[in-house]
């Protein structure tokens, strides 16, 4: 939760929602006027980068992972403050050398990610931050590509979760789930 009168609070009021998008019924969530916003922007790096430290503030991840294309704007940064590593998920075909694939369904059909099979080594602690949690699939699908490299998620870190919606069902109980915002 935003401390009220905080930079992340002022930051998370910049979401925002536009109906209809990308098709009739779905209330998208905007991000873009808070990522044209110096000080919102570091607000919301800085408090997804902390879900990557201990209490005493030391990072203990290994990587940061961001799933196309919302997790590559945010991922990156909070990899930077963590003094470590940026892996992007991306979807089937994107990347160049050998990979690991998840496929999971969505609404009508399927979708798969995929991810580079050195980029993530057996034992790493892995971050894995996103923009928006809705269903889950997309979260849930990195994990499972987490595993197949060997390594172990450390925790979720989302800007914000669509509380009407399972996603955080899908991370499962097992793995933290930090959102900085519920709707
Ligand atoms: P899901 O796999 O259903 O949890 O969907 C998560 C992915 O879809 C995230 O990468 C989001 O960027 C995007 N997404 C899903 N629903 C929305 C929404 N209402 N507004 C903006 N992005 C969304």
């Amino acid at each position: 939760m935003a401390e009220p009168g905080s930079d992340l609070e002022s930051a998370l009021a910049l979401i925002a929602d536009v109906p209809d998008f990308p098709e009739p019924g779905i209330l998208f969530k905007d991000i873009t006027p808070l990522l044209a916003d110096h000080a919102a922007l570091r607000a919301v790096v800085g408090a997804l980068a902390a879900v990557g430290r201990d209490d005493d503030g030391r990072p203990v991840v290994d990587k940061v992972l961001g799933m196309e294309s919302r997790g590559f704007i945010l991922g990156a940064p909070v990899a930077l403050e963590l003094g470590v590593g940026f892996v992007p998920v991306r979807k089937a075909g994107k990347l160049p050398r050998a990979t690991y694939a998840v496929s999971y369904a969505l609404e009508y059909g399927e979708a798969t990610l995929e991810v580079h099979r050195d980029a993530v080594r057996p034992g790493d602690r892995v971050l894995v931050v996103d923009d928006v949690l809705a269903t889950g699939g997309t979260a849930r699908a990195t994990m499972d590509l987490v595993e197949k490299c060997g390594a172990e998620v450390h925790a979720v870190a989302v800007l914000m979760e669509l509380g009407f919606l399972p996603g955080r069902r899908a991370v499962g109980d097992d793995v933290a789930l930090t959102t900085l915002l519920t709707v």
